[in-house]
């Protein structure tokens, strides 16, 4: 399949490029186009046809279900059975931005974009491309990140290159995203609501509206089998980048004694090894491929590096990445789950 490309510099004079890629998706096609979180890969929520493409693109499992995305508040009377108050509060307030929240649908969603479920994940981006090619499509786009299944989501034009030339229609590209980690997901079916994905979002943000907010339990204790994950896609081990990935979690003190002994043991083992740390620590470790997310007092730029910095140590070709850990609070929660997931949960504790 040729994909064509387009690259937004700026929304008024590049207009054109939304104009094409909307009329990819109202002729059921499939776009890769910016969102603030990750990169997403776009079909019309309401064309079967389309969205199968999704899924034959990214080799996604077909029990995975899709988030809807939408430009305007009308469209949720269209799509949901119902809005619960509290879905109207908190949208108020995290609308548009990094926020899915779980509706129950109406038929109208397909079940091959809700992968067969009775509820729908539904969010309003804020990035102002996605928010133009949604509004010139003038449907709701169904969009999971445009990565193929279970890599690091892309954040930038040129990676979601790399994963899908050839396999999709058009790829709409514009500024790196700024969140970089996906949008926190919210079940707001239940009551109290109840957080399925740790993300942008943040819980304790969420608990300003209602205290009683909390996390899926499955996210938090992976040694407990009996626990399932709520979103069937947090099941799936995701977010891996082609080197094994390795978790210290600890005091930073006890964390680079531990990164330096098990680099040196993988380097006499003759890997290559890559370790992911932060300006902080920088200074303790000398070998291998060394690479800085940024200062620990600013986790939202560790965010927003932390996938493509998982692709650069591929780009390097090394064996295995050894990362540091972050506190389970605020954003740390959303880069944390991520980390726990890129490495299978083979956490290292000290
Ligand atoms: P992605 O778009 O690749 O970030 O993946 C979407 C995530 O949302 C997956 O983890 C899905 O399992 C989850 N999700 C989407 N719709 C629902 C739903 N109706 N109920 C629970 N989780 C959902
Ligand atoms: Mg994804």
């Amino acid at each position: 399949m040729d994909t064509k490309l387009g690259y937004i510099k700026n929304l008024n004079k590049d207009k054109k490029y939304i104009v094409e890629a909307s009329d990819v998706i109202k002729n059921g096609g499939i776009v890769a186009f910016p969102t603030e979180t990750v990169y997403g890969l776009g079909a019309n929520a309401l064309n079967i046809d389309a969205v199968k493409k999704i899924f034959k693109a990214k080799g996604r499992p077909q029990d995975n279900p899709l988030i809807v995305h939408i430009s305007s508040k009308e469209v949720l009377d269209e799509i949901t059975l119902e809005v619960p108050r509290i879905a109207n509060i908190i949208m108020d307030r995290f609308w548009p931005g990094p926020l899915t929240m779980i509706f129950k649908k109406k038929d109208i969603i397909p079940n091959e974009t809700s992968a067969g479920l009775n509820t729908i994940g539904i969010r309003m981006p804020s990035d102002e491309v996605a928010l133009n090619l949604i509004k010139e499509a003038g449907v709701p786009i169904a969009a999971p990140s445009a990565n193929i299944s279970g890599r690091p989501s892309p954040t930038d034009m040129e990676t979601c290159i790399l994963d899908l030339n050839g396999r999709v229609d058009y790829i709409l590209g514009s500024d790196s995203s700024e969140v970089g980690v996906e949008s926190t997901i919210l079940d707001i079916t239940c009551n109290p609501p109840c957080i399925l994905r740790p993300g942008g979002i943040t819980l304790e943000m969420l608990k300003e509206i209602d205290d009683k907010i909390y996390i899926d339990k499955s996210l938090l204790d992976k040694n407990d089998k009996n626990l399932k994950p709520k979103a069937p896609g947090m099941k799936y081990k995701h977010y891996a980048p082609k080197a094994k990935v390795r978790l210290v979690e600890g005091s930073i003190e006890k964390t680079v004694e531990k990164i330096n002994e098990m680099m040196h043991n993988y380097i006499d083992d003759g890997l290559k090894v890559g370790i992911m740390v932060t300006d902080e620590t920088l200074s303790n470790y000398k070998d291998g491929v060394i690479i800085s997310l940024g200062s620990r007092n600013n986790l939202s730029t560790i965010a927003k590096k932390l996938f493509s910095t998982l692709r650069e140590f591929d780009n390097n070709n090394v064996d295995v990445i050894i990362s540091e850990s972050f506190e389970d609070t605020g954003l740390g929660l959303a880069i944390m789950n991520r980390l726990r997931k890129a490495c299978g949960f083979d956490i290292i504790k000290v």
